[in-house]
Order: C-alpha cells, then sequence, then structure tokens
C-alpha cells in the first residue's frame, strides 16, 4: 500500500471512519460547554451547536465560535474583576 498523502484525504482513512467513527480531538475551546473538535483520520471538523449536537463546522460556524470565544473572555475577564473588586 503506498502511503501518500494527498489533501483531499484518501478513501481509506473515510472508510475507517464510516465504520468505527470519527476519532474527534478538541482543536479548540470555545467557552466550557462548546468546542471544535477534528478528526484525527479524515481531518473532518465538527463543532458543538447550541442543541448541544456536533454539526460540521462551516465556515458561517466557524466565524459565531469566534465571536462568542471573544464576549465569552470578554465575560470571563469581567467576572474574575467583579470577584477581585
Ligand atoms: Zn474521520
Amino acid at each position: 500500500m503506498t502511503n501518500s498523502a494527498s489533501p483531499k484525504g484518501n478513501k481509506i482513512t473515510g472508510v475507517y471512519c464510516q465504520i468505527f467513527g470519527h476519532n474527534y480531538v478538541v482543536s479548540k475551546q470555545i467557552t466550557r460547554h462548546i468546542k471544535e473538535y477534528k478528526c484525527t483520520n479524515c481531518q473532518k471538523e465538527v463543532t458543538t451547536a447550541p442543541n448541544g449536537k456536533l454539526e460540521p463546522l462551516t465556515s458561517r460556524l466557524k466565524e459565531i465560535n469566534y465571536e462568542v470565544h471573544k464576549l465569552y473572555q470578554r465575560r470571563s475577564k469581567r467576572q474574575k474583576k467583579q470577584k477581585v473588586a
């Protein structure tokens, strides 16, 4: 078997994921409950949707996550300040 990693992803890992499921690892923590995941086999990206299920990470969802992450950081900073004061 020639193991050439093509940017399109190879069929064998795709089949593996279909049979055994994706091997997601957290690629980005957005908030305490929302995370972005990436499959180590086929590089597919998903994110936690508002309903708690995993959804394919589209560029639109990526944008939303980015904004939510900014808000979340700002809010947690403010909460820390309030605790100190
Ligand atoms: Zn996969």
